[in-house]
């Protein structure tokens, strides 16, 4: 058995002008799928085929970094496809009020959340996510993802220059102040909150 490549949970003008149909082209089509075909055929004919993707991810953590690097690459844009929406809406009910309690006031995270993602050296992932019931943004570096960390993600953004160059080129607050300010898909950090556990593809 192989994975598959997610697909885009909208058409590939939703995220426009933040992420267009062009960069989705080839972020999605090329570099989502290289990592999802390289990863299948390191597994193809092992033990490691038959198990599910974050159980993938964990058992190549830290033993096989080639593998773990397209696994977790495939966790992360699947994820990341689903944390962006056409009309992302605003955080309601009890997400809002964690967001307030922790951060201030939903303008503070996005502050913060744009801050963290344009300091954050070279390439990576910023994250909304939550442990023991409290929120925080967390960053990983180059494909490290949070599926098997003990934190359950609940947003997560690409700060990788593939993500925005063809749209924003070098401009990468830009990019992430068009994609927190109108394209965050609340619903789904909602959804992930409300289950308490990490989400799988
Ligand atoms: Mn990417």
């Amino acid at each position: 058995m192989s994975f598959e490549l997610s697909p885009l949970p909208y058409a590939d003008t939703a995220l426009e002008p933040a992420v267009s149909a062009h960069t989705l082209s080839f972020h999605h089509g090329k570099h989502h799928k290289a990592y999802v075909d390289k990863m299948n055929a390191a597994i193809d004919g092992t033990d490691l085929a038959e198990k599910s993707l974050e159980e993938v991810v964990a058992a190549a953590r830290g033993s096989n970094q080639g593998l773990f690097n397209n696994a977790a690459q495939t966790w992360n844009h699947a994820f990341y496809w689903h944390s962006m929406a056409a009309d992302g809406g605003a955080p309601e009910g009890d997400l809002a009020a964690k967001i307030d309690e922790t951060f201030g006031s939903l303008d503070a995270f996005k502050e913060e959340f744009a801050n963290r993602g344009v300091g954050h050296f070279a390439s990576g992932w910023v994250w909304l996510a939550e442990k023991d019931g409290k929120l925080s943004i967390e960053e990983t570096h180059d494909g490290d993802t949070l599926a098997d960390s003990g934190f359950n993600p609940l947003l997560t953004i690409d700060v990788w220059e593939h993500a925005y160059y063809l749209d924003h080129q070098n401009a990468r607050p830009a990019y992430l102040k068009a994609v927190i300010d109108g394209k965050l898909n609340w619903a789904f950090a909602a959804e992930n909150l409300a289950r308490g556990t990490t989400w799988t593809y």
